[in-house]
């Protein structure tokens, strides 16, 4: 493909994405294929010779788009929200177009320093503690996941735990202290709640520690509280074992749980050898509004948090935004320099290396659609963007909450997340009968629909419908949890 080529290709590309974006909401927001569907619409082999981009990209819109799932239909509402916006669009594409896996900062030095400067700007807008900045001890880099995030903080803590263990006991022998890691290292234990998401538990796979949680319970909203960590703890101690890592939660994956930060704070500081992680990866990004910065100032208590611009964030996947207080622990841990990366810039101490707070070598330039988005809307933009959606959730938790006679919530509805039971048919005896397994169907189209400023009438009927969808899908046979997040607007 000829520069002129590629210029009549990605006008015509960018035209389709533009009229793509503006038809979705008419698109159903689920794929009608079944297991299988492409490989009955693609050769069995790749093409001898090279075909034109007019054949390539018709494909897009035959054999792709019949098996996408629209994550960003306003209409969606699973799992969780996964931005797309046209600037992170932009930053993704000046990234292809310099492709540079940037591991050192010698690769290409404005990759590594627009990082470093993007990360603070965010750590400031979401009102992280000044120890998470880069001009002390600190820092931020940017991980493909909030997933890659905990396997490599846990990496560090491991390390640092064992490098503590073998100084108390006064080894120094290399080989020595080899054998006495491995030793040390069998008896690890990292902990989470048992609402932490399940990175935690997979990252102790990797890491080859063992894994406990720690139960919650509903009368505290399932958040981790410090009597129940310490108990943990005391159990494992006196089992010989030795908890050194733990995952702590502002917006738990199940309900939105936030963690007491308080109290397990104090539980802490009798056991400085556990390094405490804040997995913030959805509700995080509320942090750009100063009523959510008493939660950023717990961070205090934490040795590294992160949180995705690509869930909440107006930022394309992926965006993991992961902080430290201490640098030092990411790069004793994942430091390792052969001949052929050592270069004078790294040998003066005076540059950041990647390379060294991240599992793989090479990266992408990610911090571009960081910048384009936080230039684009501005603190400001980001403000008003996550309020917006938490309006839309407390007008969907008021839609629920306003039919009491067939849903309960489960817990308080926090960052526009609403998590709420269905109430079994069993229990409905009192509505009256039809095609809706024996539940009104008329639920709010003849009710006073509730008034939230900056609330369109398309979202209040769009709110108005999923709830609808909701109950005429109710199971009839047994109780069921759903949760809903709405954040489409
Ligand atoms: N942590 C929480 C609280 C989550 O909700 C999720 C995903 O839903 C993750 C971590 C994993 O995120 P990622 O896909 O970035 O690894």
């Amino acid at each position: 493909m000829t520069g002129e080529q590629f210029h009549q290709a990605a006008t015509s590309v960018i035209d389709e994405i533009e009229i793509y974006y503006r038809g979705l909401a008419s698109r159903p927001v689920l794929p009608s294929i079944s297991p299988g569907y492409l490989r009955k619409l693609l050769p069995s082999e790749a093409p001898a010779n090279g075909e034109a981009w007019q054949d390539i990209g018709r494909d897009i819109e035959r054999a792709i788009m019949p098996g996408i799932t629209h994550w960003q239909s306003p209409k969606y509402m699973a799992f969780f929200p996964a931005s797309s916006t046209y600037p992170g669009i932009l930053g993704e594409m000046w990234s292809a177009a310099l492709t540079a896996p940037a591991f050192n900062w010698i690769c290409s030095p404005a990759v590594t320093e627009l990082e470093t400067i993007v990360l603070d700007w965010l750590a400031k807008i979401l009102g992280l503690p000044d120890v998470f900045l880069s001009h002390g001890e600190g820092g931020g880099v940017i991980q493909g996941s909030a997933s890659e995030a905990v396997v490599t903080v846990m990496v560090a803590a491991r390390e640092r735990f064992v490098r503590h263990q073998t100084k108390r006991e006064g080894i120094t022998d290399i080989e020595e202290a080899e054998d006495r890691s491995c030793e040390i290292r069998s008896k690890l234990v990292a902990l989470g709640s048992d609402q932490a998401h399940s990175s935690t538990k997979k990252a102790a796979m990797i890491a080859g520690t063992r894994f406990r949680s720690i139960p919650t319970v509903r009368e505290n909203e399932f958040a981790l509280t410090g009597s129940q960590l310490r108990q943990t703890i005391e159990e494992l101690c006196s089992k010989g074992l030795h908890p050194y890592y733990l995952t702590v939660s502002i917006g738990t994956t199940n309900t939105c749980a936030v963690d007491d930060f308080k109290s397990i704070a104090a539980v802490a500081r009798d056991y400085p050898d556990i390094w405490i992680h804040c997995d913030a990866a959805y509700a995080g990004a509320a942090l750009v509004l100063p009523e959510y910065h008493y939660l950023a100032k717990h961070m205090e208590l934490v040795d590294s948090f992160d949180m995705n611009m690509h869930k909440w964030l107006l930022t394309n996947f992926d965006a993991s935004c992961l902080y430290v207080q201490k640098r030092k622990h990411l790069t004793d841990a994942l430091s390792i320099t052969p001949a052929y990366l050592k270069n004078q810039f790294t040998d003066s101490g005076l540059v950041t290396d990647y390379r060294d707070w991240q599992i793989p070598l090479g990266r992408r330039f990610r911090s571009l659609k960081i910048w384009f988005v936080l230039r684009t809307w501005g603190i400001e933009g980001l403000r008003q963007h996550i309020k917006h959606h938490l309006r839309l959730g407390d007008l969907f938790a008021d839609l629920i909450r306003s039919r009491e006679d067939l849903f309960s919530t489960l817990t308080s509805p926090k960052f526009a997340l609403t998590v709420f039971t269905v109430k079994p048919r069993r229990s409905q005896s009192a509505i009256p009968n039809d095609q809706t397994n024996g539940h009104d169907p008329r639920p709010y189209q003849d009710q006073h629909l509730p008034v939230v400023p900056d609330v369109s009438n398309e979202e209040l009927q769009l709110a108005n419908d999923l709830t609808k969808q909701v109950y005429t899908a109710i199971d009839e046979k047994q109780e069921f949890f759903l949760t809903a997040s709405v954040v489409g607007g």
